[in-house]
């Protein structure tokens, strides 16, 4: 399929936006709005070079990070709250989301990191389309929380160079109270093998930054440290041993957490290694500590 096929049917999706698993329905170009509060143009936050991504990512000159506001997920102990749920940022068009590619690139950035692209995806990749007819090289990263459409994630076979998703819940029970988010754990694995068969294990450049791959993060959140090893066991035993893995130790019981006593502290250093030694003992060796 042409790529102007792929955008015309991605763009479609907002007639009665499917873009995500939770299919609302609403009709995006009339102006309606569903539950990620995304409209016709995509809203952005901020974009500049990042350097405190994955090393593989950031490399010396950075990661060009383009932060979208909304989000189709709601965590209670959301660190980005005041873009994904107050949703801060500006709506620009395609063409200035172009030109915001083309500048991160001219700041020498290795990528252009889409930060939370799920519910603006026909949009953002207009706009992909336009950077990369006038010379945009560096790959797309598709940055996301991991709960996507299938359908949706194989229109952009070929248009993503690297998925870096999030692992967050193995248990449905979960996904729902701690982010309203259905089937999220039997979604995420299938959209992690989708990624997987597009664009399989990291290649590195010769400078050691990620060109291309698969790029899986887990969260360790408190009191979920054995869906964090159930997931850790998916990716060892149906997507490869091979896979690079960021055991992501960043969780902060922010925003509405401290509703929650069970997730309003942090991870302990022993909770962590544990964790880490676990997917040692799986045969996972790609393992990115931050
Ligand atoms: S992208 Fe937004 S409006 Fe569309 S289905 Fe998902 S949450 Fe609903």
């Amino acid at each position: 399929m042409l790529a102007r096929e792929v955008l015309q049917e991605l763009s479609e999706c907002l007639k009665s936006c499917s873009l995500c698993p939770r299919r609302c329905g609403v009709d995006r170009t009339k102006g309606e709005r569903g539950f990620c509060g995304g409209g016709m143009l995509p809203r952005v936050a901020s974009f500049h070079p990042h350097f405190g991504e994955e090393e593989i990512l950031s490399g010396y000159r950075g990661s060009g990070t383009i932060f979208f506001s909304g989000c189709n997920m709601a965590c209670v102990y959301c660190q980005n709250y005041t873009i994904s749920h107050f949703r801060e940022g500006v709506e620009v068009t395609p063409l200035a989301l172009a030109a915001m590619m083309q500048s991160l690139e001219r700041q020498g950035c290795h990528n252009i990191n889409l930060v939370t692209p799920t519910h603006f995806v026909p949009q953002i990749f207009e706009a992909v389309d336009r950077a990369r007819q006038e010379g945009l090289r560096i790959p797309i990263v598709y940055n996301t929380s991991g709960y996507e459409d299938l359908g949706v994630l194989r229109l952009l076979r070929g248009l993503v160079d690297i998925y870096l998703p999030d692992m967050r819940y193995a248990r449905e029970e979960s996904a729902v109270r701690y982010s309203q988010a259905p089937r999220y754990p039997e979604v995420c694995r299938e959209a992690i093998r989708e990624m997987f068969l597009q664009v399989g294990n990291v290649v590195l450049d010769e400078e050691g930054v990620a060109r291309r791959g698969l790029i899986v993060r887990i969260l360790i959140i408190p009191s979920l440290e054995e869906e964090a090893k159930e997931n850790l066991r998916f990716l060892a035993t149906e997507i490869s041993r091979d896979v690079f893995v960021t055991l992501l130790r960043q969780y902060r019981p922010l925003y509405r957490a401290q509703g929650f006593p069970e997730i309003a502290h942090l991870v302990s250093d022993r909770t962590y290694r544990e964790i880490l030694e676990y997917g040692r003992s799986l045969g996972l060796h790609n393992f990115i500590l931050q």
